[in-house]
């Protein structure tokens, strides 16, 4: 995933951004709410957001509400400290965070928690969504198929046979 981790503490963030590297994420590092919202409105491809709560700036919280209250649909996750936790996770939720994760955590929870995040990112992405697979999309509202690009006519029974089959990519279903 493209992900952006928003953590004031430079030790923290590097480290943060070398493991998540390790494990194939692209990783970019803001140290401010502020750089954090320029950087995840920027068109710039980022797909969660690892976010602070304490942060110089803004507070955590209100850098998730902004970015709701223009419409993002980011994923994020939650940074809080230990000392705070009820208060902040009540409140980190509540600005529009998907999950939290209290400091001090161990890095395969972390790691557990953003495979989570991102499941639940490409489930939402189906509902009333285009469905695709190689060469084949399939538009469940406008109910349109096309190969590349080239529109294809199916009997009703055969776009619900493709939209079944596309939302199982790779595996084998039974005949019902
Ligand atoms: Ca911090």
């Amino acid at each position: 995933m493209h992900l952006l981790v928003v953590e004031d503490d430079p030790r923290l963030g590097r480290l943060l951004v070398r493991m998540l590297g390790d494990e194939r994420h692209v990783v970019e590092l803001a140290a401010s709410g502020h750089e954090a919202l320029e950087i995840a409105e920027a068109g710039s491809g980022i797909e969660a957001m690892i976010l602070d709560i304490g942060l110089p700036d803004l507070p955590g919280t209100e850098v998730a509400r902004r970015l709701r209250a223009r419409g993002s649909r980011l994923p994020i996750l939650m940074l809080t400290a230990r000392d705070a936790v009820e208060d902040d996770r009540v409140r980190g939720l509540d600005a529009g965070a998907d999950d939290y994760l209290v400091k001090p955590f161990a890095f395969q929870e972390l790691s557990a928690r953003l495979r989570a995040l991102d499941r639940r990112a490409t489930n939402q992405a189906w509902e009333g969504a285009v469905l695709r697979n190689g060469p084949i999309a399939l538009d469940e509202v406008r109910r349109l198929v096309t190969v590349d690009e080239a529109q294809v006519e199916l009997s009703p029974r055969e776009f619900s046979l493709l939209e079944c089959l596309l939302r199982h990519p790779g595996q084998v279903l039974s005949r019902d």
